[in-house]
């Protein structure tokens, strides 16, 4: 496994020091992102949402993270380092001929061991004060019960928030998990949100919502309660009040129970790792996978083999989407060399992406 990002983190030691609401320039630049250059979606701009992570001393982007404690560090640290590693290797080192300022920070005791989430010299093992509360805390879904997620998929919170409080940051690894999972929360964690939430994403991929996991035990109580299936699909706040979690992955245009409004710029990327494939989530996996492509009806998204001619009919995608140059190509607008782009978020809230397992 590659270590660049021990060799990126050396040299930044702590003057690492501002929060998530440092001042930032505030101007949006929407040209920044041309169309067709640049397919990912996210929610900032919008009111009460997360804030893209802050610059920090040099003008760097640090995206800082512990692990909960010893047992998870040794339980998650090579997985978690990978998938960082997998992020450095599509964007390149932090420079400026690669355009972004993004890394990944561990901060690290005088001796260079890093914080643990957690001070473990404390029998009630609370927050580590070595570290700021916005530090991204890396939790093993078994770790105190932490991970609200009724399955043992992995999790991620959106973006960075003003001052939050300790642990409201993390990123969950579940019991089941993958290079490419964590590698695709890591994802949520800089910012972004499913590309298949999009709002023009019907134009792309046939959504088949009742396909997915927990569909046929949520829509039994919605019906029975004269909801329709447009809403327990269309509606986080429905779908999640019957218990729908897995169909809150696919809500068209909005994310969560709060509604954020995802915001795509550029064309739609159905190859960006924040697009999930064909089987994701569904509840029968018997009739979809990669023995069966020619039944997209019975997987959870099927592609359109021409988006502006539906009439020639759709197919199933089986693989899980690497780093797309588009994904890359968010990064870089929105957290490039020279900081020049920002939006100014007046989060309070947070959003916990529960990634369905496969
Ligand atoms: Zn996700």
């Amino acid at each position: 496994m590659k270590l660049c990002s021990v060799l990126l983190l050396a040299g930044i030691a702590t003057s690492v020091n501002a929060f998530c609401n440092s001042t930032l320039p505030s101007a949006v630049n929407a040209s920044a992102c041309d169309s067709g250059t640049c397919g990912a979606a996210d929610v900032f701009g919008g009111k009460d949402v997360p804030i893209v992570w802050p610059r920090v001393s040099n003008n760097k982007v640090a995206i800082r993270y512990c692990f909960y404690d010893t047992d998870t560090d040794k339980r998650l640290r090579s997985l978690v380092r990978g998938a960082m590693d997998v992020w450095m290797g599509a964007l390149g080192e932090r420079k400026k001929d690669n355009g972004h300022a993004i890394e990944f920070y561990e901060h690290t005791d005088k001796d260079n061991k890093p914080y643990h989430c957690v001070d473990e010299s404390n029998p009630s093992r609370p927050w580590n004060t070595n570290l700021q509360t916005d530090t991204v805390a890396i939790l093993w879904r078994g770790a105190d019960g932490i991970n609200p997620q009724p399955v043992p998929a992995s999790s991620a919170t959106l973006g960075c928030l003003k001052k939050p409080n300790p642990f409201v940051l993390n990123l969950v690894v579940g019991t089941s998990h993958t290079l490419w999972e964590i590698t695709h929360e890591l994802g949520h964690v800089l910012g972004m949100v499913h590309e298949h939430q999009r709002a023009d994403r019907d134009l792309f991929i046939k959504y088949n919502c009742d396909k997915v996991f927990g569909f046929d035990a949520a829509w039994q109580k919605a019906s029975a309660d004269g909801i329709s299936k447009d809403r327990l699909c269309n509606d986080a706040q429905v779908a999640t009040y019957y218990g729908f979690w897995a169909g809150v992955q696919f809500i068209r245009g909005f994310i969560g129970v709060l509604k954020w409004e995802v915001v795509g710029s550029g064309a739609y990327d159905i190859e960006s790792i924040m697009h999930y494939a064909s089987d994701a989530g569904v509840a029968d996996q018997t009739r979809c996978n990669a023995n069966h492509p020619d039944e997209p009806a019975m997987c959870v998204m099927a592609f359109w083999k021409n988006p502006s001619k539906h009439d020639a009919g759709w197919e199933t995608r089986f693989r899980q989407n690497p780093i797309s140059q588009r994904d890359v190509a968010w990064v870089k607008k929105v957290y490039p060399w020279d900081g020049t782009f920002s939006w100014s978020g007046q989060n309070q809230d947070l959003i916990q992406f529960g990634d369905v397992a496969k």
